[in-house]
């Protein structure tokens, strides 16, 4: 079992890390609503009173000290299986996040995957190349292009809108990015604005690489692809500021 302030604390911080920005976040609601999935009980929850739609009211598990946790038959299972939680993980990671921040989140939850488990999402080549040819095979934020003979090295084909959230594998939501472009890209500490403009976030700072790799492209316009019908889609453009990219614009 597990107290709620302790979950509010770690993955309210988690949400803030990864998830997309919000006014508040809601940790109560994960910790409830498990119970209707059948894998998650709240021994007191009687004494925990409810808003109309059903859910916890926050002070309320703060104030009773309530603490929930997997049921018997589950946590035997997770007992049993010493792979079974990491088989969940990656399971989780895969569904809804991009491959490139799954090193990051692992780190920050302590959680470590078998080797086997690295890389073992299936890259689209066909959006890769397709993307990669749109941008002609340049890193659309800072023009990085190395090749080793006739192979681009450390480029890869973004999704502006995850495909883990539906984003479709098409130009219009791709953009070339060098690895570097695409971690940060990811991570919400740039996005892009209507215009097609790098928009770096007042969360990002740093010294050494922010300005060079970061900074000296805010408010640039990104290299466009080969062709108009290849640009960015601002529907998925505006998907990114509101569910990846952290804090607000700096300023221009
Ligand atoms: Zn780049």
């Amino acid at each position: 079992m597990i107290r709620y302030a302790e979950v509010d604390e770690k993955l309210g911080s988690l949400l803030r890390e990864f998830g997309p920005k919000r006014r508040a976040y809601h940790t109560q609601l994960p910790f409830w609503r498990l119970q209707n999935d059948g894998v998650w009980e709240i021994p007191e929850a009687y004494v925990v009173s409810q808003t109309p739609s059903g859910d916890a009211r926050k002070s309320d598990l703060d104030v009773y000290g309530v603490s929930g946790g997997f049921t018997e038959e589950i946590a035997r299972q997770l007992q049993d299986d010493s792979a079974l939680a990491l088989r969940i993980a990656q399971g989780m990671l895969d569904a809804h996040f991009p491959p490139s921040i799954h090193e990051d989140i692992l780190q920050a939850v302590e959680i470590k995957l078998p080797l086997a488990g690295v890389g073992r999402v299936k890259r689209d080549s066909v959006f890769l190349e397709n993307v990669l040819k749109a941008y002609e095979y340049r890193c659309a934020v800072c023009g990085f292009d190395v090749r080793l003979r006739h192979q681009p090295v450390a480029l890869e084909a973004a999704h502006i809108k995850w495909k883990q959230a539906g984003g479709p594998t098409e130009e219009t939501n791709g953009l070339a990015l060098c690895v570097l472009h695409q971690r940060l890209f990811d991570r919400g500490a740039f996005t892009l604005s209507k215009q097609l403009q790098v928009m770096v976030s007042d969360e990002a700072n740093g010294s050494a690489g922010f300005q060079e790799w970061l900074m000296r492209y805010h408010g640039e316009t990104v290299g466009f692809p080969q062709r108009k019908s290849y640009c960015p889609d601002g529907a998925y453009i505006s998907w990114h500021v509101k569910e990846v990219f952290q804090g607000e614009f700096r300023e221009l």
